[in-house]
């Protein structure tokens, strides 16, 4: 009998701060391989493994990669490394997507679009170079849970106390375990101009609650988590889903994991208050709105499809219903003056997250303000990918001076700080629980480009199972 093929999956980056969450992407791409009898492994140096080395050592007939646009530079080095050791060298992620002619530079296929189903044929001999456009799963519902038995949970299930300048998990203490879960793929809105989805246009497609509960019981049974994030673009799109999952986990007894989940304007302003009840008493605690204004001539430009005032009753939704609110500011969009900027600050003010984060505007590849600017032609040469990080300005389309940009963000930090005197106090607390990482963060808000690659300790990146 022929030994099994082998594939390597990998995470590249050194930046730590990027390693929030476990890659989720290349755990669906690994189950659906193991599935289908292929030997996978996944190789993670955003999580702080020596990847090149125990790549060679393992031996793969092919190396998949994925990346998107700040490490993208990392990924080529570990792609143009396997190709020198013989290795069908294969990327996807983002990046790569959009940029297939400059990927393949590095690597001998390019897979745009979701990956299970182009691997196991890249697996199987049926492509060896060039671009495949792989499209989308149809039914997601029929995808095996993602492969975590291949990752470095030990270091993803206490992200929060490697990464505590995350903002996204308010409910939940760095002591405590946290996993990461995608229950559905797309976004049915698809228009924000600043968004992937805006460029993919996938429709959205999602796992059955039944599905969900089963995935969240495994995951009891594995790690004994204490808290849930639904990663997805758009947790909140299905009430219905949203309702039977809540049903379901308390009829299970699951209610004592505490979970966040993302949501659109709309959706929350629409949701009737016994779904919101009913999300809590099943362990709700924090939803996440990307509001990223307060101005309503910013959100046309954004193409948000809300208003101010649709913004102002999700947000009291969300407190009516007893839920913590994290939301996003963006800050030099195209087009915003001093006066929207105004306007988003008094908006965060009146919105009163518990956890706002606040980003410069940042025209990621793959957006349909990067083609735009494109067609335009107004995308400078050699741009440098590592500074596509929402940390700095990379082209000034708005109507305030460059240097006011960071300015005016760290004074949106602290004019909401010194409104939220706890908030103040939880920021302080983490400080000193925290020390580094906070000060990264600060560092990072008020000196762009300021990159931390500070590695895990030794000993940390081993797998835990069970309480
Ligand atoms: S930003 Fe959110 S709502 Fe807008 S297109 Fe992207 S996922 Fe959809």
């Amino acid at each position: 009998m022929a030994a099994a093929k082998k594939v390597a999956l990998i995470n590249p980056g050194k930046s730590q701060r990027f390693a929030v969450q476990e890659p989720l992407n290349l755990g669906y791409i690994a189950a659906y391989l193991e599935k289908n009898g292929v030997e996978v492994k996944i190789f993670d140096q955003l999580a702080g493994d020596d990847v090149e080395n125990a790549v060679l050592a393992f031996k793969p007939d092919v190396a998949g990669i994925t990346s998107t646009t700040p490490v993208i530079y990392e990924a080529y080095k570990n792609a143009d490394f396997y190709r020198k050791n013989n290795i069908l060298t294969v990327m996807g992620g983002v990046h790569p997507w959009f940029f297939p002619h400059e990927a393949l530079a590095h690597a001998d296929i390019v897979v745009r679009g979701e990956g299970e189903k182009a691997m196991l044929d890249i697996v199987n001999g049926k492509r060896a170079g060039g671009v495949i456009d792989a499209g989308y799963v149809e039914n997601v519902n029929e995808l095996p849970f993602p492969a975590r038995h291949l990752m470095s949970m030990g270091r993803y299930l206490y992200c929060k106390k490697y990464t505590p300048h995350i903002l996204h998990l308010p409910y939940v203490s760095s002591r405590k375990k946290i996993i990461h879960i995608l229950t559905s793929r797309g976004c049915p809105h698809s228009e924000c101009i600043y968004c992937h989805n805006s460029f993919k246009k996938f429709p959205y497609r999602a796992n059955s609650p039944e599905k969900v509960i089963e995935e969240i019981k495994l995951l009891k049974k594995d790690y004994g988590i204490d808290a849930l994030y639904f990663v997805e673009d758009d947790f909140w799109t299905d009430i219905e889903r949203v309702a039977g999952i809540s049903a379901l986990l308390i009829k299970e007894g699951l209610n004592n994991i505490v979970w966040g989940a993302s949501a659109r304007v709309d959706q929350i302003v629409s949701t009737p208050p016994d779904v919101f009840a009913l999300a809590k008493k099943a362990g709700c605690r924090s939803i996440t709105i990307g509001f990223e204004t307060g101005s309503p001539h910013m959100l046309e430009v954004l193409k948000k499809g809300f208003t101010i005032d649709d913004a102002c009753k999700a947000a009291e939704n969300v407190k009516k219903a007893g839920l913590l609110l994290h939301g996003n500011i963006i800050v030099g969009a195209p087009h915003e003056t001093m006066e929207d900027a105004r306007l988003s600050k008094q908006f965060l003010k009146k919105t009163a997250m518990v956890t706002p984060e606040i980003y410069l505007f940042t025209p990621y590849p793959g957006s349909m303000i990067w083609c735009k600017l494109e067609t335009e032609k107004a995308i400078p040469a050699n741009m440098d990918w590592r500074r596509f990080s929402q940390e700095e300005t990379i082209i000034n389309l708005s109507a305030i001076p460059t240097k006011q940009l960071n300015k005016l963000r760290a004074a949106m930090y602290i004019t909401y700080y010194i409104s939220n005197p706890m908030q103040a106090a939880r920021l302080i607390f983490s400080a000193l629980m925290h020390p580094r990482a906070i000060i990264d963060k600060i560092l990072h808000t008020l000196k762009p480009g300021f990159i931390n690659t500070s590695p895990l300790p030794v000993g940390e990146r081993t797998k835990v199972r069970g309480n």
